[in-house]
């Protein structure tokens, strides 16, 4: 783990993707130095930021259900996986009874694989540019998020990211122009960091190549 840390540059964020994994094992990654962890079930990541250090800055990465989101708001740190407008009036509603400003990464969808949730790149665009986003004044969209397809053709994973940059480019010139908060490119997991960074990302999210193996049946 020390190894992998050191060999990703300064400038790009490790989320440490601990779903599923014990508080102590989360405690084990925290004494090694790391401080931005990734949760994918609402539960979970309640229950985590309950029991351990108040310092971690805590992500959520995965579908996020609208009757959930109550229980992140509170802590929450980033929210990477807004996929839909729905979503995110949701977590504006949440977070204005709070009296929180919430950041977001908006979710693109630029795998091959229909399961995968997020904008196709023309919603994006339309939603952009409608009232109803602007008027979202208790988030504040920092970036835009992506999960390449689960394949070993690193030319199509590649291929993918390269796609998410692009419109990310685009983005900070039009939508965003002048807005610095809109910096954030959340790309790369354990099997394909490498090709993401080399394409742009800020932030990548490591699950199985810090903590090992998820063991679903526990
Ligand atoms: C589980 C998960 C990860 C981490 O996956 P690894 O392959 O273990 O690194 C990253 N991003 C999302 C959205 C995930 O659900």
């Amino acid at each position: 783990m020390d190894g992998f840390i050191k060999s990703i540059p300064n400038e790009i964020k490790i989320v440490a993707v601990s779903k599923t994994h014990s508080c102590e094992t989360v405690q084990h990654a925290y004494n090694s130095g790391l401080r931005i962890f990734g949760e994918n079930k609402p539960q979970e990541l309640v229950k985590k930021y309950n029991e351990l250090p108040k310092d971690i800055e805590w992500h959520f990465i995965g579908h996020l259900q609208t009757n959930k989101i109550k229980y992140i708001v509170p802590f929450v740190s980033l929210i990477h996986s807004v996929d839909s407008p729905r979503l995110l009036a949701e977590i504006n509603k949440e977070a204005a009874k709070r009296n929180r400003i919430i950041k977001c990464l908006l979710q693109l969808h630029i795998a091959m694989e229909e399961t995968k949730f997020g904008f196709s790149v023309k919603e994006l665009q339309e939603y952009l540019s409608t009232k109803e986003f602007l008027a979202h004044t208790f988030v504040k969209i920092v970036g835009l998020m992506g999960i390449a397809t689960f394949t070993d053709n690193t030319n199509q994973i590649r291929s993918e990211f390269h796609t998410l940059r692009t419109v990310f480019d685009e983005l900070k010139k039009t939508t965003f122009v002048g807005n610095s908060d809109f910096c954030e490119l959340s790309m790369g997991m354990s099997n394909d960091y490498k090709i993401a960074i080399s394409e742009g990302s800020t932030i990548i999210r490591i699950g199985s190549l810090i903590f090992g193996e998820r063991n679903y049946s526990k």
